[in-house]
This record gives structure tokens, C-alpha cells and sequence, in this order.
């Protein structure tokens, strides 16, 4: 028996001792989702700032459908460019009606 033979027994002795072949080990289980409902983004609140104009479904009496926010809090303050007319509508609702958001020459349409 010439070295190479005693090495590879020595070899083949470790291998034992430890299991295996440690390259062929089964990868380690994928990360768990981050969240309960399968790792999609909870929901956010839509991001609606002070002066962003709300272009809207639902078109205005008087014929426009773009909206100044000139309020945001629990209701957002809305006055339509058409008419000035003022109104306030819960977040929910403003989020359910926009279609975009103008803000600083871009128009943002939002994730729903
Ligand atoms: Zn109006």
C-alpha cells in the first residue's frame, strides 16, 4: 500500500466520521415569507402630500376632475381647479377615486 492509498483511506475515514460529503449537503430551507400573508407588502396608506394634484374617476360637476390637496390629515382637503369649490374626503375614499397624482411636473399613478 503506497501513500496516495493511506491518504485516500484517511480521507474516506473523515468523510465517515462527519456525515458525509460536505459540499453535497442539501441547501439550507428558504427564509420564511417576512409577513403572515405570504411576504406581500402590508397596506400602506397612498402617498398624498400638501399641493399634489388629484386627477380623479369621478369628474366634477362643473367639468374638471384635477383636485388641489390643500389639506391631508384623517380627511383629505380637496379644491377642485375647476371651480375652487372645497371639499374633504376621508383617506379611504380619496385613495379609492385617484387616478393620478400630479406633483412637480410628473404624473404619478399610484399602486394600488
Ligand atoms: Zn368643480
Amino acid at each position: 500500500m503506497d501513500i496516495t492509498n493511506n491518504a485516500l483511506a484517511l480521507f474516506l475515514a473523515i468523510l465517515a466520521g462527519t456525515g458525509g460529503w460536505p459540499l453535497g449537503r442539501p441547501a439550507a430551507p428558504s427564509r420564511p415569507p417576512l409577513t403572515a400573508n405570504g411576504g406581500t407588502i402590508p397596506n400602506m396608506p397612498m402617498d398624498i402630500r400638501l399641493d399634489d394634484v388629484l386627477v380623479l374617476k369621478k369628474v366634477h360637476p362643473c367639468g374638471g376632475n384635477a383636485w388641489l390637496v390643500y389639506r391631508v390629515g384623517a380627511d383629505i382637503g380637496l379644491r377642485c381647479t375647476g371651480c375652487n369649490r372645497l371639499v374633504r374626503l376621508p383617506r379611504s375614499e380619496v385613495e379609492r377615486r385617484v387616478r393620478r397624482i400630479r406633483r412637480g411636473g410628473e404624473e404619478i399613478v399610484p399602486r394600488r
